[in-house]
């Protein structure tokens, strides 16, 4: 008999796990050695790497040496605590040992059966975290990839809401539905409107105040004006946390207007959300709680490796009645009693998301995740106190979280002088941040959200930024 082909030994494995256990380690240690942002032209790794895939097997040390000189190095490290750009997406020690056992079991959550303790894991997870969060038992829920996913799903879910419209059976067939979000909601809103077959011309942007907040009077009015316009408005999204400024929709009153007008009110709070584990802070979201769909993203300010996000509902019916299409071969006895949650979204297969979650709630404690969470705010803060103590610079929005906006005010063209500052300091290297846009002025931005990040990293950021605005 021919000796099996196989897979890796069960030795070579652990030989291989302790080198790989050992590279992981060192990595997070040396971490603040490294450039956060590295010194590479497009096309220089693909030019170090053979075009071609070896036909014969490699030994895993030539194959760990490559990574450890070829990728390792230039890749953009997001777990850098001087990574201050976009939003933090860390991952903690619990979390990545999750990963690696999640990818050990290879568990696919997509039905009870062929994943009994993942999906229960699961949905103690979804439990977990909305208690965290401060939301009633009333929400239900589940682990998504993305906020985009967890975002779209809720707006097929609203649609599916609509009385007598059928278009799971029918399709649009011309139907004007009309859904509402402020002018700084997130392109991922934009984009579901336009894969749920909503479209563009079927997204109406709501006008912000000074502060970058939905006017729920505003809303009001458009929905009026659509009504008589012969539009179905079908849903509204909140944002509580934008992308560029963090600003915080008034949920209580947009709530208000939904229920009134029986919308659908989807909460976007993929950043900002995780900070309701903070007591003091949770008064921030008020209104929240009336949802009918909410999307908070562990993967962004809870340390999570990338990817989780948590999607809670009030109607599980209904998501299940908008998405859920068993073919016969996926047919269980169990299926009455038991969540199959496949059922509930556009995957069929689904990655383990719930183990690292697990781990990593257990890990810090929900007290330890809270402290850190107050930490980052405090760090912004004061981030943000040195900028308004400085005249040469302002700040450009509150700071409700964890993220300052801010910009440099001197010289005569200001969006010009803070673009050069950023590209300066982003080209040091030692810092990298991003910008966005309010009011149509460019703007300087710094998020805070990384276990790592101390007041030594801020003051570090402070001074590069200063260094870059006078050179
Ligand atoms: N919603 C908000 C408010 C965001 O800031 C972002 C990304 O930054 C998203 C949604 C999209 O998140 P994801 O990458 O998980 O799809």
């Amino acid at each position: 008999m021919p000796k099996p082909l196989g897979d890796m030994s069960p030795d070579e494995f652990r030989a291989a796990a302790r080198r790989v256990a050992d590279l992981a380690a060192d990595y997070l240690d040396r971490l603040d050695a490294y450039d956060v942002l590295p010194r590479i032209e497009p096309g220089a790794t693909r030019a170090k790497l053979p075009p071609q895939p070896p036909s014969a097997p490699e030994p895993l040390s030539a194959i760990l040496d490559d990574y450890r000189t070829i990728v390792e190095p230039f890749i953009t490290h997001w777990q850098h605590p001087m990574f201050m750009a976009y939003f933090p997406s860390v991952a903690s020690g619990p979390g990545i040992l999750g990963e690696w056992l999640a990818a050990t079991l290879n568990s696919n959550v997509m039905l009870w059966r062929n994943a009994p303790s993942s999906t229960e894991l699961e949905e103690l997870v979804v439990s977990w975290l909305r208690q965290m969060l401060g939301l009633p038992e009333a929400f239900d829920g589940m682990l998504t990839d993305t906020a985009s996913i967890s975002s779209l799903l809720s707006i097929v879910a609203a649609r599916h809401a609509v009385p007598g419209l059928r278009i799971r059976e029918e399709g649009l067939s011309g139907r004007r539905l009309r859904m509402y979000a402020s002018t700084e909601a997130h392109s991922s809103i934009e984009k579901a409107a336009i894969v749920a077959g909503i479209g563009r011309a079927g997204i109406r942007r709501i006008e912000v105040d000074a502060e970058f907040r939905m006017r729920p009077e505003a809303l009001s009015a458009a929905i009026a004006e659509d009504r008589a316009a012969g539009w179905v408005p079908f849903c509204v999204v909140a944002t509580l946390g934008t992308t560029s400024s963090t600003s915080i929709d008034p949920c209580e009153a947009l709530a208000s207007v939904c229920a009134q007008e029986r919308i659908w009110l989807h909460v976007d709070a993929a950043y900002g959300g995780v900070a309701a584990v903070v007591p003091e802070m949770r008064g921030l979201f008020a209104g929240w709680e009336r949802a009918d769909s909410i999307v908070v993203n562990p993967h962004k300010w809870m340390f999570t490796p990338f990817d989780a996000s948590l999607l809670l509902f009030r109607d599980p019916e209904n998501f299940r009645d908008a998405f859920s299409l068993v073919p016969e071969y996926l047919k269980t006895r169990e299926a009455a009693g038991v969540h199959n949650f496949n059922e509930y979204g556009i995957q069929l297969g689904r990655r383990f998301r719930a183990l690292k979650l697990w781990m990593q709630i257990r890990w810090f404690g929900v007290d330890g995740i809270a402290a850190r969470l107050r930490d980052h705010v405090r760090l912004a803060r004061l981030f943000a106190s040195w900028v308004d103590a400085d005249p040469d610079w302002e700040r450009v929005a509150p700071v409700p979280l964890a993220t300052v906006c801010f910009r440099y005010r001197r010289g005569e063209d200001p969006d010009a002088r803070n673009r050069e500052i950023l590209d300066r300091v982003n080209a040091t290297g030692r810092v990298f941040l991003s910008h966005t846009k309010l009011d149509g002025r460019f703007v300087l931005r710094v998020a805070i959200g990384n276990p790592r990040q101390t007041d030594e990293h801020v003051a570090r950021c402070w001074a590069l930024l200063k260094e870059a605005a006078v050179t």
